[in-house]
């Protein structure tokens, strides 16, 4: 390698691809492009080829945090929701273009990497990633150790069930799944159940939804509630206690010492997501509270793990 090794990290999301070069100081140049939906399975590893060399650099290796599910020993994004083809080809046709190594792993998985080298858990050797976000995905470090498992989706906890008797159905077809009620995607339905049988006459969440539940989005959810309407501070209420249990459920498992929260849902409504996490967790702990805060790293956390499973073996060969 290099005297100074320069690494490149990519982010792949079902909308957006994020690129950045960089090293152990951070990011020294990033691109954000719409993910490809054109050009079949060859799409995406076709954009992130020209878009690295867009980027102008030689990388001595690279590291993806992608959506999943993955097959980390062929390098594939095997079948993924919200994105029309199947078995996409990433680690192969980067490797041909580089020649370098090239390390994949699922997108939270490497956010959690991200926190440890460069945000806040660089002292902890137990952390969580939670995103919140259209889905509810998250990531481990536990003594120092990513947990990968079997197919790399160790940490699955958008599916924890929290309630088996729920006509609420998860994406996955399950009943009663954390993310069926709590997932960007799924909030809206939750708040149109709510609301059913609720007067809703008057309030800012039905002006902001010009009168039709079909038009309820989280935003508009969230942007009433930060104004204090009663509605929508209610169906908030119900979707804290739901992510209480959920958090809950995280540290009885995994016993980390700090929690970190991205995903859009959480960096754009913090206090309305945050607060009730923090202040009713206890009563379901067997474990020590750990400390529990919003990602210093904002939207770039996967990037930033991309970047720093590239640059070191540690979590991941
Ligand atoms: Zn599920």
């Amino acid at each position: 390698m290099r005297q100074n090794p320069h690494f490149i990290g990519a982010d792949i999301g079902a909308s957006k691809i994020r690129v950045a070069s960089g090293d152990k100081k951070g990011i020294f140049k990033k691109l954000v492009e719409d993910t490809d939906k054109k050009h079949g399975p060859q799409g995406i590893p076709l954009q992130i080829i020209g878009m690295i060399h867009k980027l102008n650099d030689t990388p001595d290796a690279i590291g993806i945090g992608s959506i999943g599910p993955l097959n980390l020993r062929t390098g594939m994004i095997t079948n993924t929701p919200n994105y029309p083809f199947e078995n996409i080809p990433i680690k192969k046709p980067l490797e041909s273009e580089f020649g370098v190594k090239v390390k994949i792993i699922n997108d939270c998985s490497a956010a959690v990497v991200g926190e440890r080298t460069f945000g806040a858990g660089k002292n902890s050797q137990n952390i969580f990633y939670v995103t919140l976000s259209t889905g509810l995905g998250g990531g481990a470090i536990v003594d120092d150790h990513l947990l990968l498992g079997k197919d790399g989706n160790a940490v699955e906890i958008g599916h924890f069930t929290l309630d088996p008797n729920s006509k609420i159905i998860c994406g996955c077809g399950s009943p009663g799944h954390w993310e069926a009620f709590c997932g960007g995607n799924n909030i809206p339905n939750f708040a149109r159940r709510w609301i059913k049988n609720v007067n809703m006459y008057g309030s800012l969440l039905n002006n902001l939804m010009e009168g039709d539940p079909k038009n309820l989005t989280p935003k508009m959810l969230f942007e009433a509630a930060s104004q204090g309407d009663i509605i929508a501070l209610e169906i908030v209420e119900e979707i804290g206690k739901l992510n209480t249990l959920g958090f809950a459920n995280i540290v009885n498992a995994y016993d980390p010492e700090i929690i970190t929260v991205g995903g859009s849902i959480a960096l754009n409504n913090p206090d309305l997501v945050l607060s009730p996490i923090k202040q009713n967790i206890t009563r379901y702990l067997i474990n020590r509270k750990p400390e529990i805060l919003l990602t210093p790293l904002g939207e770039n956390v996967v990037l930033y793990g991309s970047l720093a499973i590239a640059m070191d073996d540690r979590y991941v060969n």
